[in-house]
């Protein structure tokens, strides 16, 4: 139960470790992009910071030129004015940035496009189609794209402001400071984000303006930079067209021939964009404290995992030593019962094997009658105790099953219901019996089983009771049939007067070896039988139930599915032939031979005192060796064998007889029946396996025995001559002198009766006034005893007439001419 607990609670842990692990993976993902998205925008955010310093270096750029253009000597377009000017200019230090740190050159060009700048002054060459001219020209202020200069073949940006006409407001020229292209890269250089990021600046067709790799720009021999929108390289290409489109972003992108992160925004004052790539690791760096999170809590899931799973191993690998300790003592302790068992039931297979033999002497006194009764109930109660002991071991060790098989109910009941009548009788109780209307005729159900259970209820209730009386009501109920099957609930109640059981006891008369207390504790009994019924129960699928009060009584019920089975029961009408073997004789037909193979003379004995009287040739043999040679020797009709015996077991002997090429085919085909004190179903089974032809359980059952004789050797019983006086032979059928018709007493004819325990159900049905049962009774009476005929005759011409009470005064009659000693109470 404690392991099961533990299993169950690291079953939970191990559960709820691994959702918490599914869930934190969930949680760890959704975080780690909502962190990353976060560090994007910040990188974002610092590229956006330094294209609005180059974007305000740029804007200052245009606010020297511009202001420059509205000055007055400027607007006189006199290059001679200018000229010093601008060269005066270059030198000094500008409000915003030093002129000369910036601009190389001034130039300033003609509405017809003819310029003079501060290098070469007046020049020979036109910059009428300039893009920043032509803007100029339309009064913008621009920054251009990066060009070889005319006069100086310098990479130049040039910042071109309209010289405005102080009368007109009209452009009438510009006015452009040159800056190198170098410079700008310098500015945008300053742009970074961390180790090994680098910037670069498109201008509005696509070409790199600034770039570290040359390669990418244009210089003297190549004045236009490549347009990366064509690019080979894809991801050049498709940054290129977010750029030319002016869009921001930072994705992805496999740049250099790595995954990096390409951050890329417009500027305002130019028509560029710029871009900055950053190595991965510069942003996904700050994801490391997460992820050294997120493996830890892997790590501990996995220990977890881990350690649960090393526990509940070693648990395990504890669980099964313990459990084949416990298998090992269970087998130790099933091994010792079944020797016990062995050993208690060969002496008893002496004392009810003699007792059957001494019954059927023809001088018996009533005084040696009584002392056989006593040795034969003793015995049988000492086997009772065997068998509950082995039931009780069985179920301890979960090897008790129920083997259901085709079982004709009505005997099983009638069975039942003789010996616990017999019982009531002899108590000085009633016994009522009610078969429900209609009962199916075959069942399949364990029938020995069943039998336990009721012989356990009602002797409980004839025990427990001193006045009053028992009932046992037997019904049948949603009977159900589909195509394949049919079935029933059979409901089974036992009913008595007796002393009751308290509310305190009734929990727990259905343990192991519990017994009411006090009032009955000097009643016989181990305290086993309930709880052996109700495990069978349970394993029939139901559950036995009582009500009860003290003083008034106890009623035990049980209700049970069955199936009906449409077979025809042998086995149950076979053994029921037999239930008078005391009245068999001998058998019809030539001797018949049979061995007897037992190392215990005792065995020996009484099966040779039970058979030699029916008229066989007995032999004897100690082992199976000796068993051998008398088997070839005399070639005997059948052999009943032991099991256990020194130098040759029953095994052995068996396999030698069955064995192809060493045994003649006659020897081969002789029946062997085992008889063991080893009744387990395992031995049973062995025996079978060997070449058994049956198994005959020890002790021996004279009707058991017969009927396997009958069986094997195909012999038919001759029984006790009618007209023999049969109570001087046996003490199940008895003379009696009664008159046919007992009101003409003149035609008297000798009837055999049979004895009270066979007549009590009859008596029953008789008082009762139920014919069918007394037709019943009549019938089962000859079936049980030949020498019955006559009387079972009369009883049913009485039937046939309806006449009851002609019934009741023959079934009376008889009765009380038996009663001394039958009816005498046991004390
Ligand atoms: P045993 O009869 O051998 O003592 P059982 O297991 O059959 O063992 O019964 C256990 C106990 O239940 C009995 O000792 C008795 O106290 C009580 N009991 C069983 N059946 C009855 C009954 N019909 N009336 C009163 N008490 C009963």
């Amino acid at each position: 139960m404690k392991t099961v607990g533990n299993g169950f609670y690291r079953l939970v842990i191990g559960a709820t470790t691994i959702v918490m692990s599914l869930v934190a993976c969930g949680g760890y993902g959704a975080m780690q992009s909502l962190i990353l998205q976060n560090l994007k925008e910040n990188a974002l955010l610092e590229v956006q910071q330094g294209v609005n310093d180059i974007d305000q270096w740029l804007i200052t750029l245009k606010t020297e030129v511009e202001s420059l253009a509205s000055t007055p000597t400027i607007q006189t377009m006199n290059w001679a004015l200018v000229e010093p000017y601008l060269k005066q200019e270059i030198t000094n230090s500008g409000d915003i940035v030093a002129f000369s740190d910036v601009f190389f050159i001034f130039a300033m060009v003609e509405a017809d496009g003819s310029f003079y700048n501060t290098k070469v002054g007046r020049s020979a060459k036109n910059a009428s189609h300039r893009e920043y001219f032509k803007r100029a020209m339309a009064g913008q202020t621009t920054v251009s794209d990066p060009f070889i200069g005319l006069e100086t073949d310098i990479p130049t940006i040039a910042i071109a402001a309209p010289i405005l006409s102080p009368t007109t407001a009209e452009p009438m020229g510009d006015i452009n400071g040159n800056v190198k292209l170098d410079r700008l890269t310098q500015v945008v250089n300053q742009l970074n984000y961390g180790e090994g990021s680098y910037a670069f600046v498109l201008n509005s067709k696509g070409g790199a303006i600034a770039h570290p790799n040359r390669d990418l720009l244009f210089n003297v021999d190549r004045p236009t930079s490549p347009i990366l929108l064509n690019h080979a390289d894809p991801d050049l290409a498709t940054i290129a067209k977010h750029m030319v489109n002016r869009e921001q972003g930072i994705n992805l992108h496999a740049i250099d021939g790595k995954r990096q992160y390409v951050a890329y925004l417009p500027l305002t004052a130019a028509d560029w964009s710029v871009a900055l790539v950053i190595p991965r690791q510069n942003i996904e760096r700050q994801l490391l404290p997460l992820n050294a999170i997120a493996l830890t809590v892997v790590g501990l899931t996995l220990a977890m995992i881990t350690l649960l799973w090393k526990v509940q191993t070693f648990e395990q690998r504890q669980l099964k030593k313990t459990k084949n300790a416990a298998e090992a003592a269970n087998q130790a302790k099933s091994e010792f019962l079944a020797n016990i068992s062995h050993e208690l039931r060969t002496p008893l297979n002496s004392i009810l094997g003699y007792a059957q033999i001494l019954r059927r002497e023809k001088n018996i006194t009533p005084k040696q009658q009584k002392g056989l009764d006593i040795i034969s109930q003793s015995g049988e109660h000492l086997l009772a105790l065997i068998n509950d002991v082995l039931d009780i071991a069985k179920i301890e060790a979960r090897k008790l099953t129920v083997q259901p098989q085709p079982t004709h109910l009505l005997s099983l009941l009638t069975g039942v219901v003789d010996i616990i009548r017999v019982r009531a009788l002899q108590k000085g109780l009633q016994f009522y019996y009610y078969p429900g209307e209609p009962l199916p005729q075959y069942i399949l159900v364990d029938e020995r089983r069943l039998r336990q259970i009721l012989l356990n209820l009602l002797g409980n209730a004839v025990k427990f009771t001193q006045e009053g009386g028992v009932t046992l009501k037997v019904d049948s109920a949603s009977f159900m049939q589909t195509r394949s099957e049919q079935s029933c609930r059979l409901s089974f109640e036992i009913k008595d007067t007796g002393v009751g059981i308290s509310t305190r006891e009734i929990s727990r008369i259905f343990q192991p070896f519990e017994q009411g207390e006090k009032l009955y504790n000097k009643l016989e009994g181990t305290g086993l039988g309930l709880a052996i019924s109700q495990q069978i129960v349970k394993l029939m699928g139901s559950q036995l139930q009582v009500r009860s009060r003290l003083k008034e009584g106890s009623t035990f019920s049980f209700s049970l599915n069955v199936e009906i089975s449409p077979l025809e029961s042998l086995s149950t009408l076979q053994s029921l032939d037999f239930k008078s073997a005391s009245a068999v004789i001998g058998y019809k037909g030539e001797r018949k031979t049979i061995l007897i193979v037992d190392d215990r003379w005792e065995n020996r004995s009484v099966m040779a005192s039970l058979l030699e009287p029916l008229g066989f040739v007995l032999l004897q043999a100690e082992d199976g060796q000796i068993g051998l040679e008398k088997t070839s020797c005399h070639q005997p009709d059948l052999i009943i064998t032991d099991l256990v015996m020194p130098k040759l077991d029953g095994y052995a002997f068996l396999q030698k007889m069955r064995q192809k090429g060493q045994q003649s085919d006659s020897i081969q085909s002789i029946p062997v029946i085992v008889s063991s004190a080893s009744v387990s179903k395992s031995d049973r089974q062995a025996s079978l396996n060997a070449g058994a032809s049956d198994f005959l359980p020890k002790p021996i059952w004279t009707s058991e025995l017969l009927m396997l004789l009958r069986k094997y050797l195909k012999i038919e019983w001759q029984y006790e001559d009618k007209s023999e006086p049969v109570l001087a032979r046996t003490r199940r059928a008895s003379p009696l002198k009664y008159a046919l018709n007992h009101e003409q007493p003149t035609e008297e004819v000798q009837l055999t009766l049979p004895p009270p325990d066979e007549i009590a159900p009859l008596h029953h049905a008789a008082s009762m006034g139920n014919i069918t049962q007394v037709e019943y009774e009549a019938h089962r009476l000859t079936d049980l005893n030949a020498s019955y005929q006559a009387f079972a005759e009369k009883l049913l011409n009485f039937a046939q007439a309806m006449d009851d009470e002609a019934i009741l005064t023959l079934v009376e009659t008889c009765y009380s001419a038996q009663k001394p000693p039958y009816t005498q109470r046991i004390s």
